[in-house]
């Protein structure tokens, strides 16, 4: 597999900000977002063995991040990956951009919690990927998932009604996450307080969570 690399640090965002995991980092992504802060230059080559056996030396955590870039991207590996880890009763914790709903199909039976992002065209600067999204939530609501959106500068009304729409036909319970693009720029703090409002006269349950390992200064 191409890994860009694997260490262990508590998750920083979403619902399970705070717990201890193993991160396992693919290389390689499909999409190319504006904000993007993820080291994807170099990789290495390792084997599923290999790369379980680096996980089992950082001794217990609350779970395995699969994270990327896009860890779908490289499914046919991650699926014996999965299996891998799974057989050594480890939780499996997916980071994933929400599109290769195809590929989510061929792994779910493996992960037990999905980190999903829905991703803003007008964050983005891409194309729309309402549609794909909408795919990957209806395969990925039978876990223990929630969606993650960055509210930038940019992010305007339109894309936070559409985000809400989707989840209200799909998965009306589900924890939709606002995180600020930036923690430390306070001036997007009338934006999110505002998308929060938003979303609560939808009915939906919802979380402002900046980035915490940026707040805290680590990995
Ligand atoms: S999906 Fe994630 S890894 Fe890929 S470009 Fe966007 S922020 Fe970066």
């Amino acid at each position: 597999m191409k890994i860009a690399e694997i260490f262990k640090s508590i998750q920083g965002e979403g619902i399970y900000a705070g717990v201890e995991q193993v991160f396992v980092r693919l290389f390689g992504c499909n999409l190319k977002c504006s904000f993007c802060d993820t080291p994807l230059e170099r990789y290495d080559e390792k084997s599923v063995s290999q790369i379980v056996s680096e996980v089992r030396q950082f001794g217990k955590v609350h779970s395995i991040s699969l994270t990327g870039g896009e860890p779908l991207m490289q499914i046919e590996d991650l699926i014996e990956l999965s299996k891998s880890l799974k057989n050594e009763g480890y939780l499996l914790y997916l980071e994933t951009n929400g599109i290769l709903y195809e590929n989510l199909t061929k792994v779910i039976e493996y992960i037990d919690i999905i980190a999903m992002d829905f991703k803003l065209p007008t964050t983005t600067d891409q194309q729309s990927l309402w549609e794909d999204h909408r795919e990957f939530l209806k395969i990925a609501k039978g876990k223990d998932v929630f969606v993650k959106v960055v509210i930038g500068k940019l992010t305007q009304i339109g894309d936070v009604l559409e985000a809400l729409k989707i989840i209200k036909d799909i998965k009306s319970d589900l924890t939709l996450v606002l995180q600020p693009e930036n923690p430390f720029e306070h001036a997007l703090g009338g934006k999110v307080a505002f998308f929060k409002m938003l979303a609560k006269l939808h009915g939906m349950n919802i979380k402002v969570i900046p980035q915490k390992h940026k707040q805290l200064g680590i990995r």
